[in-house]
C-alpha cells in the first residue's frame, strides 16, 4: 500500500487507510463521505498484428522506453471490451485496421499491478504509418525481430510464445505470471 497522501475522488478530503468491515486488506477510506477508493490492477490490451507472416512493431516515441520497439498496446478504457481496446490501440499507435483472430497471451505482472493481454490479429492490408506515439512502424520477418530493442518483458515473452506456436503450426492461449528483475518498475505503459 502506498503511503503518499491520497485524496478522496468524491469530496477531496485526505483519506485514511483502514480495513473496511467485511474486507481483509487496507483501503483508502474517506473519513468525510465514507467513499472507499479501491486500488486494483490495470489491464493493458494490445495486438500481435500479422501481415503475410510478418509482425508489425512500433518504435515508441513516448516515455517510458522511448526508442524501443513494442507491440501496439495500452490501457483499456471504460465502456470498451478487451478486443475493441486492443484494436483501438493498434489504430492509434500504427494507423492499422486490424482484425482480432484470438486471445493469445495474458501475462500478470504482480510487482507493478498490471495484466497485459495480447490478441493475435490479422492485417487485411499493409496499411500502417507513424503516429504521435510511434516514430517508426515496420513489418518484421520473424527472423529479424529486434529482440535487444524490445520495450517491455511482456512484449518479449509474447513474441517468443508466438514464434513457438508458429513452429508448432497451432496457436494456443498462454496465461503466465512474469516477475521483473528491476525496480523501480515501469509504472506506465
Ligand atoms: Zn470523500
Amino acid at each position: 500500500m502506498t503511503q503518499e497522501k491520497r485524496f478522496c475522488p468524491k469530496c477531496g478530503s485526505q483519506v485514511n487507510f483502514s480495513i473496511p468491515a467485511g474486507d481483509n486488506r487496507p483501503r483508502a477510506v474517506c473519513p468525510n463521505c465514507h467513499h472507499i477508493d479501491y486500488d486494483n490492477p490495470r489491464l493493458i490490451t494490445g495486438t500481435i498484428p500479422i501481415y503475410q507472416g510478418k509482425v508489425l512493431l512500433c518504435r515508441r516515441d513516448i516515455e517510458p522506453r522511448r526508442g524501443y520497439w513494442t507491440l501496439p498496446a495500452g490501457f483499456m478504457e471504460n465502456q470498451e471490451s478487451t478486443s475493441t481496446g486492443a484494436l483501438r490501440e493498434t489504430l492509434e499507435e500504427c494507423g492499422s485496421q486490424a482484425i482480432c483472430r484470438q486471445a493469445f497471451s495474458m501475462i500478470s505482472i504482480p510487482q507493478i499491478d498490471q495484466v497485459h493481454l495480447f490478441y493475435l490479429a490479422d492485417l487485411p492490408k499493409a496499411d500502417f504509418h507513424t503516429t504521435e506515439e510511434s516514430s517508426e512502424v515496420e513489418l518484421f520477418e520473424l527472423d529479424d525481430i529486434p529482440w535487444k530493442e524490445l520495450a517491455f518483458n511482456s512484449i518479449t515473452r509474447t513474441l517468443k510464445l508466438y514464434l513457438e506456436d508458429v513452429k508448432k503450426g497451432s496457436f494456443g492461449f498462454h496465461e503466465e505470471t512474469l516477475m521483473i528483475d528491476f525496480l523501480p518498475p515501469l509504472k506506465t505503459f
